[in-house]
């Protein structure tokens, strides 16, 4: 029970990573408060935590919207009294090569992944900033390391949130927050499944281990990140991708 009683709020949190991260949180004993765009999504995610005996909750929020994360902060923090996790992991993509990329699926990317990382980041800091503690965790990606034709977009949105966990985490030390990024390489989730089998094997032949990565892995690192064995670390990008960048 790492992180019994603490609240851990988390975006995206109705499937994929997002879903894996709360399910290892609430097993070990954390409240987890799962923010997503689709009610009808968050219902069954919810039930399914709280069946596995967690104080799960659920709450329809777009991270795009001020309004709608600082209600939604207020209305967490009215209910479960503090926020000590905030994992960033609500994320998009809309591909397409650069000068196909109309203006549109730039700032739709651009704004579930980066502005709403930002936008939870700053409601919840003020939080942390009273609580004199706090761990941040903002899932950025390889593809913001080393950038990828067809995703200027992503690769953009990924790399500033690389940016902005650096900027937080110098901002946020000196009341013991820590803040750190983790960058999935190819994850097995609805957002990889849609691409077509040829670059699937194309991008497993660059895996050292061999093979694709799961949400579990993901959650793992998430897990280390919030716990007590990181809590010398802050500012860090923890790469989970089989070897594929190093
Ligand atoms: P999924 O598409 O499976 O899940 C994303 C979740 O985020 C969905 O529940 C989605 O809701 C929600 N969401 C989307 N937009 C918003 C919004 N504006 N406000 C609130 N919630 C929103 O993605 P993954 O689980 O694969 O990815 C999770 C994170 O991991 C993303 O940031 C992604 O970029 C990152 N990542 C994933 C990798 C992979 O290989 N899968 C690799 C590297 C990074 P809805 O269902 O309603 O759309």
């Amino acid at each position: 029970m790492m992180l019994k009683d603490q609240v851990a709020v988390i975006t995206g949190g109705a499937r994929g990573i997002g879903k894996e991260i709360a399910l290892r949180f609430a097993g070990e004993g954390a409240r987890v408060v799962l923010y997503d765009l689709n009610p009808a999504q968050l219902e069954p995610t919810v039930a399914e935590l709280r069946a596995l005996g967690s104080q799960a909750e659920g709450l329809p929020v777009n991270v795009t919207d001020p309004a709608q994360v600082d209600d939604a902060v207020q209305k967490t923090l009215d209910k479960c009294g503090h926020i000590d996790i905030l994992i960033n992991n609500a994320g998009i993509t809309k591909d397409g090569l650069l000068l196909r990329m109309d203006v549109a699926a730039w700032d739709a990317v651009i704004n579930v992944n980066l502005r709403g990382t930002f936008l939870c980041t700053k409601a919840v800091s003020r939080l942390m900033l009273k609580q004199k503690r706090g761990r941040i965790v903002n899932i950025a990606s390889i593809i913001g390391l080393i950038g990828n034709a067809g995703q200027a977009n992503y690769a953009a949105s990924k790399a500033g949130i690389i940016g902005l966990t650096k900027s937080v985490a110098r901002e946020l030390a000196s009341r013991a927050i820590t803040c750190n990024a983790i960058a999935p390489g190819f994850i097995q989730t609805d957002m990889t499944a849609m691409l077509p089998d040829e670059v699937k094997q194309a991008m497993l032949k660059q895996i050292p281990l061999g093979e694709f990565g799961t949400p579990a892995d993901v959650a793992d690192a998430a897990l280390f990140l919030v716990s007590a064995a990181s809590r010398y670390i802050t500012g860090q990008v923890l790469v989970v991708d089989g070897g594929m960048v190093m």
